[in-house]
């Protein structure tokens, strides 16, 4: 047997079954004293595994905030456990997603040339269509623009730039428009691709010495009718996949081939990006996803429930829609753990009493746990400087920088307006801007900066 599985040892060859190992480790879990049968049913039973790296299991977890709670009172016994069930594996890590499908990354098919012709298929959610995504003022716009490029690709809107916060819908939307091409136009070659996977696609044909390594790569990125990009925000400081997609995506428009790419924020602010780039981004439709209202919020919570069949109360989708996110995904997080409570409590359907229980933790761990002193604090103590000091308007460059840090952690974790980040540090919301962005770049462009900045980030977390 191995001894070791490292990231080189777990290729398509050499596959260990993930849902065997967790299925195995489950049940030691589920054996084990300490964890009552509540906790179990709450917590680990709906982990999902995705993947293997490195030395770890990644699950995944339908929310931040389950996360943290597992990271802080699971991780060690569920590593563990892991570990004997399969002596290869000594750690967890977790990863935020509603279904493992949908995070993990499709290489296994896309790395032999028979699986290649199912890209069309198989890689899109079918749960993320064009009739399941609700219709409101904050995304009306990129909807329709979204089902034009679906009915007619390579027409009028190329390329589509879709953009918008965490959890508003982009990558819905992009599954939408390959689950309607490949319904309607099956013929037609659609890939999806999430940049990351884009980026090690290039990076493996750099590295592979074969002649036809960089064959292979554009046979598959330059012959498609429809390419999809997610989250391109990570081209910013990535040199040679800005490269690669360039001539993509020249090859692709000079074709008349539609692409598809959505960002979290539109192309004048992704740092690091080459011009050439961005005024090509910026010359076909610019979409905006914006915050959903509280009626968007609850007819998006009303068809979860109806598409699952949750019995569901409307006074309870109206109090999960009233909580303070706009990130669809924790809002329907938040309604399947209500749900599930009210399962493991016997209650045939959820009541507000019921939600209320189920969401407590949640609701008072997000708020409570993390806020901005903490992560001040945090920042003050990596850096060795008083509270007064980073929050006084003095302008050393040192201490211009560790501001600007705090400003871009307590913008990015607790999603807080940025005009509020700004009153913190008595600064208006265009000074907040420019640190997060300087902060973006900055961390794409040094690696050890962007080190400090995720250690600082552990350290807020607790850890
Ligand atoms: P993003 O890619 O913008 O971070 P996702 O597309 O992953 O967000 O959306 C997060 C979750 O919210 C998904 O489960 C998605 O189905 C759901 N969602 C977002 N917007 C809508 C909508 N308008 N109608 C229905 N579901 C939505
Ligand atoms: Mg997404």
């Amino acid at each position: 047997m191995e001894k070791f599985l490292g990231q080189e040892y777990i290729t398509s060859e050499n596959k260990v079954d993930i849902n065997e190992i967790w299925n195995n480790a489950k049940e030691l879990i589920a054996n084990d004293k300490k964890v009552t049968a509540i906790s179990y049913d709450v917590w680990i039973k709906t982990l999902e595994p995705v993947e293997i790296k490195g030395n770890a299991l990644v699950l995944a977890t339908p929310s931040l905030s389950s996360k943290k709670y597992l990271l802080k009172n699971y991780k060690s016994k569920i590593a563990s456990c892991l570990n004997q069930a399969y002596s290869s594996i000594t750690d967890v890590e977790f990863v935020i997603g509603t279904s493992a499908e949908e995070l993990r990354d499709e290489p296994e098919a896309e790395e032999t040339e028979e699986e290649s012709s199912e890209i069309t298929s198989y890689s899109f959610n079918p749960k993320y269509t064009f009739d399941s995504f609700v219709v409101g003022p904050s995304n009306q716009f990129v909807a329709a623009a979204a089902k034009a490029v679906a009915e007619n690709p390579g027409g009028k809107f190329n390329p589509l730039f879709i953009y918008g916060g965490v959890g508003l819908g982009k990558t819905h939307l992009l599954h939408a428009v390959g689950n309607y091409v490949t319904e309607h136009s099956p013929k037609l070659k659609v890939v999806y691709v999430t940049c990351e996977k884009f980026m090690n696609d290039v990076i493996a044909a750099i590295r592979d010495s074969r002649k036809n390594a960089t064959a292979e790569f554009r046979a598959k990125y330059r012959t498609t009718d429809i390419l999809i990009i997610d989250d391109i925000e990570f081209l910013a400081g990535k040199n040679s996949t800005q490269t690669e997609f360039f001539n993509t995506f020249n090859d692709l428009k000079d074709a008349n081939k539609q692409i598809i790419v959505s960002s979290d924020r539109p192309p004048k602010d992704i740092p690091n990006l080459e011009e050439r780039i961005r005024t090509r981004l910026e010359g076909g439709l610019l979409a905006d996803i914006g915050i959903p209202d509280i009626e968007t919020k609850i007819a998006i919570l009303s068809k979860k429930a109806q598409i699952e069949h949750y019995n569901v109360s409307r006074d309870v989708i109206e109090y999960i829609a009233g909580a303070d996110t706009t990130n669809i995904r924790t809002l329907e997080g938040m309604l399947s753990r209500a749900v599930f409570y009210a399962g493991i409590t016997n209650s045939s359907i959820v009541t507000l009493d019921i939600a209320r229980e189920a969401l407590k933790d949640i609701l008072v761990q997000d708020e409570s746990e993390i806020d901005a002193g903490r992560i001040i604090e945090s920042v003050c103590k990596f850096y060795n400087l008083k509270k007064d000091e980073l929050l006084a308007r003095k302008r050393t460059k040192e201490i211009a920088q560790c501001r600007q840090v705090a400003m871009y952690l307590i913008s990015e974790m607790l999603s807080m307006p940025l005009e509020s980040v700004g009153n913190i540090f008595g600064k208006n919301h265009a000074t907040v801007i420019y640190a997060k962005n300087k902060i973006a770049e900055d961390m794409a462009k040094n690696k050890k900066f962007a080190t400090e900045v995720n250690d600082i980030r552990q350290m807020v977390k607790g850890k």
